[in-house]
């Protein structure tokens, strides 16, 4: 799976993700992360990218030449790495857009390409995001200073969806907001006994269908306590 990150900022998403079990899938070719610095296509022999916005207003707005300049070039770049005539979904970074969960992860992560657009300042002139027909996604209701956080968010969730990124491939299914609307279960590791502390006993036991139902009792008693809105959506699934 191939990530474009178009960005004024791109050694700061390369800084964030090449890492971990981020940059294992990168060696691995399981995924790939170019970020593309949107400077580079400003026609501005100043190399600027930004001006005032019309109409008066607090900061600066990223120009829209740079940014259809360089879209046009990660197009090519797609183009003439997959031989075909792409025209992949392009996600904007925007406090303003659809807000980010795990099932948006899972749909995006089957497909082959993704943009990723950053704004930066106070955004970005509305007419290049128009002509892009960029769909706005946020990953909460704050205010950043820019999108580079927020593709780093998405880039990372989708990553670990994508079949060998993570070790072993059913370890997604069972963690909070799997299909089955449950916070995942408490977990424990060595040693058995921590200053007094015992890892319950069903975890030793080494019977397996026990273990399951009491992972599911602990999910369930989890999300009741911690996220009664999602309890509800477990108990109801069918009521929106
Ligand atoms: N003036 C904009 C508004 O009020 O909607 C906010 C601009 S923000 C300071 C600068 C950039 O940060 C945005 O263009 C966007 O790319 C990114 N950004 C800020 N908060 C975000 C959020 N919650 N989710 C996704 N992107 C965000």
């Amino acid at each position: 799976m191939n990530f474009y990150v178009m960005t004024l900022f791109p050694e700061m998403v390369m800084g964030g993700l090449n890492n971990s079990i981020i940059k294992r899938a990168m060696d691995n070719n399981l995924i790939r992360i170019e970020a593309v610095n949107i400077r580079d296509y400003t026609l501005d022999k100043h190399k600027k990218v930004d001006d005032y916005p019309f109409g008066g207003g607090a900061g600066m707005l990223m120009q829209a030449q740079p940014v259809w300049d360089c879209y046009q070039a990660v197009l090519e770049n797609i183009s003439t790495n997959e031989g075909k005539n792409q025209k992949p979904r392009v996600l904007y970074m925007s406090p303003q857009g659809k807000t980010f969960h795990q099932e948006m992860a899972r749909e995006l992560s089957k497909e082959q390409n993704l943009i990723f657009l950053c704004g930066h300042y106070e955004g970005i002139d509305q007419r290049v995001l128009d002509r892009i027909g960029a769909e706005e996604v946020s990953i909460g209701d704050y205010v950043l200073t820019g999108g580079e956080f927020p593709a780093m968010v998405m880039i990372d969730t989708i990553s670990r969806l994508v079949p060998g990124v993570l070790n072993n491939d059913t370890s997604a299914d069972e963690e909070s907001f799997s299909d089955r609307n449950l916070l995942e279960y408490p977990q424990y590791t060595r040693p058995e006994e921590w200053e007094g502390e015992e890892v319950p006993e069903v975890l030793l036991s080494g019977h397996h269908k026990k273990i399951k139902e009491w992972r599911l009792q602990k999910a369930i008693e989890n999300t009741k306590n911690k996220r009664p809105d999602l309890y509800l959506k477990y108990i109801k699934p069918d009521v929106e």
